[in-house]
């Protein structure tokens, strides 16, 4: 490709919206513009990027025997309603009507649509195991769209569905899938990790998310610093405490706090460490029930679990008039001793003695509270966020925490969706036997995100050579220069015929200003032809990863490019 063809429009500015690394050099880079909140143009310098993850993907997916299909993106809702989800998704999805009323919706994922393909076209067991994928555009009407690619409404995803006669072959194609996402994120040059997931609202007995490890990530996971032990931190199990209750030694005591309501305040007027301190949170769950929960004074509720637990969908803190109205106290002096609602307490909190709470009373806390002693209290549970330092589940060791980025899911999905749509084949026997079921995401866009977040620096992007929208640019120095033009041409027909993909830097600009779009472009191998090097017969290659220098001779220097591409790609 020519540069003087190409529509490539780089920015010099940071656009002010843009807050992160990634968002921000893909539109300096010419590689998205904004269309609305969420939906994005795709350049074609972008485009190119996103068509080699598509590869990758597509490649990685046939390996695994997983078939290509492609289902509409408009999504009848007699369908949704068929699993129950067309009530219980919420407003991610967009629904709509057509000319006759009818409802649809468009797709922010295709379990119902692949499970009526597959109970329409598969009758026998001799048909299995059968995985069929897509790459496709969805769509989810994100409360808070942002980061450009990283949490569209419109975007584009690779969802793959696995179809088996039982349960142990369906843990095989859960198997095949996860191996098959490892190799994915590790051609696309990324540094990753698999850990243990929630399954949210799609279903199902167990995942695993795939983590690209960046600071601007938007999930929490913790990892253990001696066993293979990861997951989410909505995931992340802590086992009960295991020393025992420490013994009452204080007397129940009020004492006044006049205005003294968050963790900070009481314990600095206290005089006492947030150890020593137990928060009640007051509670509402979607279906309007309330309860309260007891955390260590420096934890954090994990809300994912709390509603695991109570069988709920959400929960959120309660408003201030219900908790004036279950604790007879304005908020930030709810306590356990004596309330009256369901009262839950974290695992952490059953070895905690002589502790500070609140006294369910205006500007008024306890002392020396004792849960046996003092209190009435439904049950302990696994309520909190893990955290760093916090004890491994599994084994000795001790959680570290990172940041993470979501690039793909997996999901074992058991028989919900088969079960709802009636997806059933039959067996050996001829007996009617239903479909086990599992389902694989991928972020396309979110995955060239994720891969320019993780390798960039001051000047621009530094693309894995396997994903970079071309694999070698030439900046010709001074493409007026007769002599200097053609060498250029040459290595640009030859490095064609090798099957290089290259871009050529053919512009009437200053040597300056290409260089610098050059670094901004993160084109990983960077030839630059000009007439000092040609004088000797040479041209410079440079390295974006490391700015290593080498002079290559003219004569070999095609031959020379072509093998470092095939070796970075093999
Ligand atoms: P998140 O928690 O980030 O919203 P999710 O759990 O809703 O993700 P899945 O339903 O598992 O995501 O979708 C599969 C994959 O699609 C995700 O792993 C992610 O890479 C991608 N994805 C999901 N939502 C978006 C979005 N709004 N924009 C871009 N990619 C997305
Ligand atoms: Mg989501």
């Amino acid at each position: 490709m020519r540069y003087s063809r190409y529509l490539l429009t780089t920015l010099k500015e940071t656009p002010a919206d843009a807050e992160i690394a990634s968002h921000q050099l893909m539109l300096r880079a010419g590689m998205i513009r904004k269309v609305a909140a969420g939906i994005y143009n795709y350049l074609p310098f972008g485009l190119r990027a996103i068509r080699k993850v598509e590869q990758i993907v597509r490649e990685e997916m046939e390996r695994a025997g997983a078939l290509e299909i492609l289902m509409p993106m408009v999504v009848p809702a007699e369908l949704w309603q068929e699993s129950g989800r067309w009530e219980q998704y919420g407003r991610e999805l967009l629904r709509l009507q057509d000319r006759k009323d009818t409802g649809f919706c468009l797709g922010p994922t295709h379990e119902e649509v692949v499970t009526d393909v597959v109970r329409n076209t598969v009758r026998s067991y001799r048909q299995l195991p059968l995985n069929l994928y897509q790459i496709q555009t969805k769509f989810r009407d994100e409360i808070r769209p942002r980061f450009g690619l990283m949490r569209g409404r419109e975007f584009i995803m690779k969802d793959a569905y696995s179809f088996d006669l039982d349960e142990a072959e369906a843990d095989m194609a859960y198997e095949k899938m996860f191996q098959a996402y490892r190799r994915i994120f590790e051609r696309c040059g990324l540094k990753f990790r698999a850990v243990e997931a929630d399954t949210g609202n799609i279903g199902g007995s167990s995942s695993h998310e795939f983590m690209v490890l960046a600071e601007s990530g938007e999930d929490a996971i913790v990892s253990c610093d001696l066993c293979a032990y990861a997951a989410n931190v909505e995931k992340a199990e802590l086992l009960p405490a295991s020393m025992a209750a420490s013994k009452p030694a204080e007397a129940l005591r009020r004492v006044a706090t006049p205005g003294q309501r968050s963790v900070e305040e009481i314990t600095s007027f206290l005089g006492i460490t947030p150890q020593q301190l137990v928060k009640t949170l007051i509670l509402q769950t979607d279906e309007g029930e309330s309860v309260a929960v007891l955390l260590r004074g420096d934890r954090e509720l994990n809300a994912i679990k709390l509603c695991r637990l109570l069988g709920c969908s959400e929960v959120s803190l309660a408003d201030e008039e219900v908790v004036q109205r279950e604790t007879g106290a304005p908020s930030g002096f709810a306590g356990p001793v004596g309330l009256r609602l369901r009262l839950l307490a974290d695992h952490e909190v059953a070895a905690m003695a002589d502790f500070v709470a609140g006294a369910n009373a205006e500007d008024t806390h306890y002392l020396g509270v004792n849960l046996q002693r003092d209190v009435v209290l439904e049950n302990f549970a696994d309520l909190r966020l893990a955290g760093a330092g916090d004890p491994c589940p599994r084994c000795e060791g001790r959680l570290e925490s990172w940041r993470g980025i979501e690039v793909g899911h997996v999901f074992k999905l058991g028989t919900k969706y088969s079960e709802a749509l009636g997806a059933t084949v039959l067996d050996d026997q001829g007996r009617e036997r239903v479909l086990f079921m599992g389902c694989y995401g991928i972020g396309i866009g979110r995955t060239v995100a994720s891969a320019i977040e993780q390798n960039h620096d001051k000047n621009g992007i530094v693309f894995p050579l396997p994903i970079a929208p071309f694999q070698v640019l030439i900046t010709v120095v001074n493409p007026k220069e007769q002599d200097v033009m053609q060498a250029a041409e040459v290595l640009y027909g030859e490095l064609q015929a090798l099957e290089v993909e290259v871009l050529l830097d053919d512009r009437d600009e200053r040597p300056g200003s290409k260089f610098k779009d050059a670094d901004l472009l993160g084109i990983p191998l960077r030839l630059t032809v000009g007439s000092r090097g040609l004088k000797e017969q040479a041209v410079e290659l440079q390295r974006r990863s490391n700015g290593e220098r080498s002079l290559l001779p003219l004569a070999e220097a095609a031959s020379q490019l072509a093998g470092i591409v095939r070796q970075a790609l093999s």
